[in-house]
């Protein structure tokens, strides 16, 4: 059985915090809200509980989890050798959507790392998260809160329609702001590399640290030869039933192509979804048209994302046309999602 409990994110009741708190250290799962995306939290010391992390999501083995934490100092009883740059970063964004990777010290369970020796960490905003994972006193192991390949829950309804029944508990603490799972960046080599894109974007980790590099992987689609840094950017993601395809180039030929596209599709019978804009939406005449945020803020595109992709799927539209972003700031982790949901299908207007 699920219990499903609501709590004010600002001000969150203390007696079901320490209820989740004793589910977490008695080895169940707890799903609860975090700045970025629900997580499905376990506590990370117990390789029992973290085993039915991948049990409930169909997560593969070789795909490690971030530990959250929720005090500063106690990075340094998970990580190793944290590097001068490590210390800054955290200072600057913890607690926050940054993760980061380091040198993993023994007392963290392999189970966590699918056996490497290294470790991702990150202390979440959230208040209900961070408050649930100082009570609970235990590092908890979260990734997103979906089943595998689903796109990531933004909101409590998601991770009910996903995972009731798989979990203990479902903490509902309203819609997540930053809408992206947290920008992952390895600290293990001479400069900071960003191996998933997020809230944190390259921009402002270059402002504290100088220098940044970029994974390959983020850019492009991950080809069998190539074995990403981060196990889970080879894996097929984010995916609605439809078929999503990402509609690149200026603006006004993007609304053109997808015009002609939409017209053709359903002159064949198909059902056609379409993401637009707050800036473009008026545009389009047919179809099932979504917007997922305004052009101008582009945070709030990253905000709704996974929303929209989920939508699209209790419309039950055979195809999602979705307007292509620019790749830089925030834009690089909403491009990556959507390209991931895409399964890089893309169109040249
Ligand atoms: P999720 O928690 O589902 O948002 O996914 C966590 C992301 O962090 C995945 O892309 C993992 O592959 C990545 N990750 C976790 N631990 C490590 C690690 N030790 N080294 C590299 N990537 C990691
Ligand atoms: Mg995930």
């Amino acid at each position: 059985m699920t219990k499903v409990v609501k709590l004010d994110r600002d001000n969150p009741d203390m007696n079901l915090i320490d209820e989740a708190a004793a589910i977490l250290l008695n080895g169940g799962l707890v799903a609860f809200p975090t700045e970025t995306v629900y997580g499905i939290g376990a506590n990370s010391l117990n390789p029992d509980a973290v085993a039915k992390i991948f049990v409930a999501k169909g997560r593969p083995q070789d795909n490690p989890l971030i530990l959250h934490i929720a005090e500063f100092q106690d990075l340094f009883k998970y990580a190793k050798n944290v590097s001068n740059d490590s210390l800054k970063l955290a200072h600057q964004f913890w607690p926050g959507p940054l993760t980061m990777i380091f040198e993993k010290s023994d007392i963290v369970p392999s189970i966590n790392t699918a056996g490497m020796n290294t470790v991702a960490i990150r202390m979440p905003s959230n208040k209900i998260a961070h408050t649930l994972i100082k009570r609970a006193g235990v590092p908890v192991s979260a990734p997103s809160a979906n089943l595998s390949g689903k796109p990531s829950p933004t909101d409590a309804s998601h991770v009910i329609s996903d995972l009731y029944g798989r979990v203990d508990m479902i903490i509902d603490g309203g819609s997540c702001d930053v809408g992206v799972e947290s920008t992952v960046v390895d600290m293990t080599g001479e400069i900071p590399t960003i191996l998933r894109p997020g809230g944190i974007t390259k921009e402002m980790i270059m402002d504290v640290v100088g220098s940044v590099d970029v994974d390959p992987v983020v850019y492009k689609k991950p080809s069998l030869d190539v074995k990403p840094k981060s196990p889970g950017m080879k894996y097929k993601h984010y995916s609605p039933d439809a078929e999503v395809y990402i509609v690149k180039g200026n603006i006004g030929d993007v609304i053109k192509k997808i015009q002609e596209l939409t017209e053709f599709q359903l002159n064949n019978g198909k059902k056609v979804g379409i993401m637009a804009t707050e800036q473009t939406c008026e545009k389009y005449r047919n179809g099932e048209v979504l917007v997922v945020g305004n052009r101008e803020k582009p945070e709030t595109i990253a905000k709704n994302l996974f929303r929209c992709l989920r939508e699209f799927d209790k419309k039950g539209v055979d195809v999602v046309y979705a307007e292509g972003f620019d790749y830089d700031e925030i834009g690089l982790a909403i491009m990556n999602r959507l390209e991931k949901a895409a399964g890089y299908r893309e169109i040249n207007a």
